[in-house]
């Protein structure tokens, strides 16, 4: 079967961060143009529309922006935080903050990501650092 998803920039951006995660690492974009870092994958740098993105590994330490918790029932796995994280590289990511209490994470606490496994699929997820 040939590969089409090479025709699709778009699905090109996201299938190389899917490989990382894959491979066990956290990349993400930095303009190669004006240096800003870029989260979600693109084609083109959100800042300057430059197609110059160069994937980088990323640091993997951010900063709690907003949290709220989803309720579910305790045969569903339990309440579950779900975050958006500030990299210290700039980009905010949808995310969840795990090992520990939902109700216990904080706007501003400081978080390491860490690579999780939902429905089979690898996510970016953050714990306390
Ligand atoms: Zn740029």
């Amino acid at each position: 079967m040939a590969e089409t998803g090479t025709t699709f920039a778009a699905d090109g951006a996201e299938k190389q961060f899917r490989d990382g995660l894959n491979r066990g690492e956290f990349n993400i974009q930095q303009c190669a143009s004006c240096k800003k870092h870029v989260f979600y994958p693109r084609t083109l740098c959100t800042n300057c529309g430059s197609p110059k993105l160069v994937w980088k590994r990323a640091a993997g330490t951010g900063t709690v922006y907003s949290t709220s918790t989803e309720r579910y029932k305790p045969e569903a796995g339990g309440d579950k935080n779900i975050a958006v994280v500030q990299l210290d590289e700039g980009p905010r990511m949808l995310t969840r903050i795990t090992d520990i209490a939902p109700a216990d994470v904080k706007i501003g606490m400081r978080v390491t990501a860490h690579i999780g496994e939902a429905d089979g699929i690898k996510l970016i997820y953050f714990r306390k650092a």
